[in-house]
């Protein structure tokens, strides 16, 4: 039989089961403990009422709750774009353009380059208490690079993407229709086998509405589950296919219709928030409070890449979310953790209830709330992952 560990005298526990605790979604259990077996929660309760285990943490009066699922990152590429930013930071627009210029440094990278770079951005995201993340390909955007891409991400990584429709290739610029078929066709075998999630770039400058529909069909047909890049720069029909073809997510919902946010609600399509791109290009924040005020389930993610959002930090995001976007922080810590979890249709991460994945995240502060009131400042002082401390 594997171990067991009481991590006791929690000051705020979030569970995100509201049977719990308070009642509330957080389900906010206070003087709290959490016993872990194995790679598995087996209890979570008062302190005073824990089983005796083998091992005994002291929290002293910290903050825990589940590690962070980030949904939505684009972590396997080479070189950076410090010049795009800090142009654009004089005033420069953003455009998806800028993306080519990270296509042409990752198919010049080495795997072990890729590999490299994949490493130390999850080893920063854990050491911001990220403890699942979903990551995709989308900077080769030939077939060889794409499998690459994606062969690299499934070695750390089950929540797999496989979003060869990134952007047009620039080897395809004339002909966008003939890149829609390779990436529909050949791209699509080599690349299947190692995705969980397939993923359009439904933009202006990107692919429309029907190219957005024809390749997550095909990669359905595959075996892969839709997510799409919806609605992040103008209005656009990314979030009405997303419901149609019941995706798992619409990320970005930044420019939103009332029509578009009845078809969320009346949908299983989560909203992921992705406020870490709004921060890096300066464009106007999504309206959390009128999607949650609908009854949209929204997630909170990084969507860390070189170009649009070049951060790795789940609590930037929950500090962003709280202060411009409208969301309390019980909901943005929700969003960052449960809401995450719904988006990669997950039910065994992002809760601290028996059955769940281990992951646990303590702060150096009494209660969640700091992650938005004190922002900037690192937290995280303990991290579990599949019941090992991993930080
Ligand atoms: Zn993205």
């Amino acid at each position: 039989m594997s171990s067991s560990t009481v991590i006791t005298n929690i000051a705020t526990l979030v569970t995100n089961d509201p049977s719990l605790g308070d009642g509330s979604p957080l389900g906010l259990v206070r003087d709290a403990a959490v016993v872990i077996e194995g790679d598995r929660v087996v209890w979570t309760g008062d302190s005073s009422k824990a089983p005796a285990t083998d091992n005994r943490v002291d929290a002293d009066g910290r903050a825990a709750l589940p590690g962070f699922v980030d949904s939505h990152s684009h972590l396997v590429f080479a070189g950076d774009r410090t010049e795009e930013f800090n142009a654009r930071m004089s005033g420069r627009g953003y455009t998806a353009g800028g993306i080519r210029t990270t296509v042409a440094a990752t198919r010049a990278a080495t795997d072990e380059e890729l590999e490299a770079n994949l490493t130390r951005y999850l080893s920063e995201a854990l050491h911001q208490g990220t403890t699942t993340f979903e990551t995709k390909s989308g900077y080769g955007l030939t077939v060889a690079d794409e499998a690459r891409a994606l062969r690299i991400a499934a070695q750390h990584t089950d929540e797999v993407t496989y979003l060869g429709a990134h952007i047009v290739s620039p080897d395809h610029a004339d002909d966008p229709a003939a890149y829609v078929a390779l990436v529909t066709g050949e791209m699509l075998d080599a690349c299947a086998p190692y995705a969980r999630w397939i993923d359009v770039f439904c933009e202006q400058g990107a692919f429309d509405g029907d190219q957005a529909r024809a390749i997550l069909t095909a990669g359905r047909a595959k075996g892969l589950h839709p997510r799409i890049h919806a609605n992040q720069l103008s209005y656009g029909p990314g979030v009405q296919v997303a419901v149609e073809l019941d995706a798992a997510s619409a990320d970005h919902c930044t420019h939103l219709t009332d029509a578009d946010v009845d078809a969320l609600a009346g949908g299983r399509t989560v909203a992921t928030l992705l406020p870490g791109a709004e921060f890096s290009t300066r464009a106007a924040w999504p309206n959390a409070r009128r999607l949650l005020d609908a009854g949209v389930t929204v997630a909170l993610s990084t969507d860390c890449n070189p170009g649009s959002s070049f951060t790795s930090s789940v609590p930037f995001c929950i500090a962003l979310a709280v202060r411009d976007m409208g969301m309390t922080p019980d909901e943005a810590v929700w969003s960052a953790t449960a809401g995450g979890a719904a988006a990669l249709r997950r039910d065994d991460v992002g809760r601290l209830t028996p059955g769940a994945y281990a992951d646990l995240t303590l702060l150096d502060a009494p209660s969640h709330v700091h992650l938005a009131y004190r922002p900037g400042v690192p937290l995280v002082s303990g991290v579990w992952k599949r019941g090992v401390r991993a930080v």
